[in-house]
């Protein structure tokens, strides 16, 4: 018995982990005891509307903006208070690090961004992707607590419900970090953030022409999305910038809809966007592996398809 101990670099982050934290807490026999921490306090309530039973909140200035050091030190403190069998973590470039320090200091494992959380056994349990994809490894958490980082996206957050768990702010000892932040610049990347995109249509080399973008988006327009691309448009035809780039070395997606136009479907562009949870391709090779693994394929000429798809989706959203 004990409480799982949830906290996220980002609140949309920490919904869904509420939300998954749910039911290990409730198998447990324990609370979910959501930790705010920096920014995140002035939501506090919104976290205990969404599952957390108890909500920690921490200011400290040392957590604005994230840095290592203070976060790894806040979480150990916050074990130490809490006492959880279950820490799940944000699984975020701001967070894995400090994470595996916390892991590393406890003298216990750390599960790096484990999905289909569950416990077998009693222990955590839950799949993590090797190898750009081509192989799945079930990791089982051994020593309490059980310590995972957790990618966004993989649940729905849950809704706010009712007057929600109790709010509770923690002084904790943090040493200022050592690295002094002079300046931070927002990444140049225009309107696309295909992190945040529900419908992503993404072109690949079957389209011959950079003028032939247009067909991607045409399509994106037509249903809402935003472009993406595979390497080669981006990287060696510099067609789109790298905000487009999906894959191993680009962004990691995970739309409600995937389409690829001309896209092959080669494990490192797959290995970005494998969680979309409709996949489709217009592909004219029936034997490329984007088709293998999509719900639904259009085996035809992209040149062919996809204005008549254009067509289709206008009509039928009436624009
Ligand atoms: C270390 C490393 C990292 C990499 N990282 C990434 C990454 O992050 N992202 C990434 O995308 N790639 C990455 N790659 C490259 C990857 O291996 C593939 O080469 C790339 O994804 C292929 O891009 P593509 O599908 O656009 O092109 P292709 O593989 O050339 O496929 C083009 C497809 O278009 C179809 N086609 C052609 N004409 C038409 C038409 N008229 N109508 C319909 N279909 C048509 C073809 O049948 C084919 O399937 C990486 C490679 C390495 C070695």
């Amino acid at each position: 018995m004990g409480d799982v101990l949830v906290t996220a670099p980002d609140a949309e982050h920490g919904y869904e982990l509420l939300a998954q934290a749910g039911p290990l807490a409730a198998q447990v026999g324990g609370k979910v005891v959501y930790a705010a921490l920096g920014d995140q306090a002035a939501q506090a309530k919104e976290f205990a509307t969404r599952g957390a039973h108890r909500v920690l909140t921490c200011s400290d200035p040392a957590l604005t903006p994230y840095q290592t050091e203070p976060y790894t030190e806040a979480y150990l403190q916050l074990i130490e208070k809490v006492k959880p069998s279950i820490v799940l973590i944000g699984a975020t470039i701001r967070s894995k690090d400090a994470a595996a320090r916390v892991a590393t200091k406890l003298e216990v494992g750390c599960g790096c961004e484990i999905m289909n959380l569950r416990l077998d056994g009693g222990r955590l349990t839950g799949e993590r992707v090797y190898f750009s994809g081509r192989s799945l490894a079930t990791e089982r958490l051994l020593k309490d607590p059980q310590i995972a980082t957790v990618p966004a996206r993989l649940v729905d957050a849950p809704a706010p419900q009712g007057a929600g768990g109790s709010v509770e702010a923690v002084a904790l000892k943090l040493t200022p970090p050592k690295a002094k932040i002079v300046k931070r610049e927002k990444k140049e990347s225009g309107s696309v953030h295909l992190e945040d995109a529900d419908i992503i249509v993404s072109a690949g080399r079957g389209i011959k022409k950079k003028e032939d973008l247009k067909l991607a988006e045409d399509l994106a327009a037509a249903l809402g999305g935003q472009v993406g691309c595979t390497r080669p448009i981006a990287a060696d035809l510099k067609w789109l910038g790298d905000a487009h780039w999906i894959g191993l070395s680009g962004h990691e997606v995970k739309p409600k809809a995937y389409i690829g136009l001309g896209v092959s479907g080669q494990i490192q562009h797959v290995a970005g966007m494998r969680s979309s949870k409709i996949i489709v391709a217009i592909n004219k090779d029936e034997e490329a592996p984007l088709v293998k693994i999509s719900d639904y394929a259009v085996v035809d000429d992209l040149y062919k398809v996809v204005p008549a798809l254009v067509q289709a989706v206008k009509k039928a959203r009436g624009q």
